[in-house]
């Protein structure tokens, strides 16, 4: 954990989410230097890219000090690996280019349209495949939902809406309201999905005023959040998890598996148990979308399978997650 002299740096009790999210921590030797780990610095990537390192500092406060292998560090620092070229590994891994329907929407899979709502995320996690889509163009930027929300006022087959990015809730809780005005008035969509990251990085986000947007909301609500490790969830996480299921709220966790962090029975299970203990139920564990410069977090499909095999013999089926990866051109996401 971190000693008290990094805390101070680490915490900005009673800070607003906006603060917060400015205050996140962009700079790799401030990042090493508050975890000890100074020596690492010569290892950094001379150039980002185009993808610098963000994080939030209460994120960073979760890690442990002078660890360089720390799971929650390994999602977030550059590494040398990501500037490899290698074959099969593309700029647009899951065919999103070709699923566009309207500015914003995507409507891959029948019954759901998911809206690229914002390009932001309050973390840039090393694997994603945000590092290369210009979802800077694409989103529905600054409240233009009109066109996205025509698209899904004419299809009847939709019956949710998903809000993903980035991360949905980097906009600001007057953005989302006037959203979900549009929508409600569109008889057909029964269900809003929430796609994000932010109550696990940045749980300051799920404050009173989102909440209130979310409890008076006349839909059926699920939020997928996003988290790889159990070291992820502290009480702050805890605390917006429960702020979301009293707001009416189904909570369940998609993760990667990352080579290095979470492959590896036993911390998958702590995994689950973790976010159970939150009220939170695994939905997805992805295999890495093959996006240039995530390489080194790849497991193989065989390992993977052994890993869900021994999670099978050691949980509750309800804490196993299901096994997929996603398929530019499938149907649904592919079961492994
Ligand atoms: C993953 C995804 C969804 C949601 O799929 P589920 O299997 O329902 O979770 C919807 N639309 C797109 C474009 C997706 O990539
Ligand atoms: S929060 Fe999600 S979308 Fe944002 S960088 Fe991380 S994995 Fe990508």
């Amino acid at each position: 954990m971190i000693t008290a002299s990094h805390a101070a740096r680490l915490s900005l009790p009673g800070a607003d989410w906006r603060t917060l999210w400015r205050e996140a921590i962009t700079d790799a030797r401030e990042l090493l230097t508050l975890l000890g780990l100074e020596q690492l610095a010569h290892e950094l990537p001379t150039e980002d890219a185009g993808f610098s390192l963000r994080v939030p500092r209460g994120f960073v406060a979760r890690m442990r000090h002078g660890d360089a292998r720390d799971p929650l560090l390994l999602q977030v620092l550059p590494q040398l690996a990501e500037t490899q070229q290698l074959a099969g590994f593309s700029m647009d891994a899951v065919g999103d280019m070709a699923a566009r329907s309207a500015k914003g929407v995507l409507h891959k899979y029948q019954g759901r349209a998911l809206l690229i709502a914002s390009g932001s995320c309050a973390v840039n996690c090393r694997y994603c495949f945000r590092r290369h889509f210009p979802y800077g163009e694409e989103m529905a930027a600054a409240g233009q939902w009109c066109e996205a929300l025509e698209h899904v006022r004419q299809d009847a087959s939709i019956s949710e809406l998903i809000l993903s990015g980035g991360d949905p809730l980097a906009l600001a809780t007057g953005k989302l309201e006037e959203l979900s005005r549009g929508l409600l008035e569109i008889p057909h969509v029964a269900r809003l999905r929430i796609h994000t990251r932010l109550p696990v990085v940045l749980p300051e986000r799920i404050d009173t005023a989102f909440i209130d947007w979310l409890k008076a909301l006349p839909l059926q609500k699920v939020v997928v959040l996003h988290a790889n490790h159990a070291h992820e969830f502290d009480s702050g996480v805890d605390e917006a998890c429960a702020r979301l299921r009293e707001a009416g709220a189904t909570l369940l966790n998609q993760a990667v598996l990352l080579k290095g962090i979470n492959d590896d029975a036993d911390k998958l299970i702590a995994l689950s148990e973790r976010m159970f203990a939150a009220g939170v139920l695994p939905y997805y564990l992805h295999q890495l979308d093959r996006v240039q410069g995530a390489a080194h977090f790849e497991v193989s499909d065989a390992q993977a399978q052994s890993l869900i095999e021994q999670l099978r013999g050691r949980l509750p089926g309800y804490l196993v997650p299901k096994l997929v990866r996603e398929v530019g051109g499938d149907p649904s996401k592919r079961p492994l």
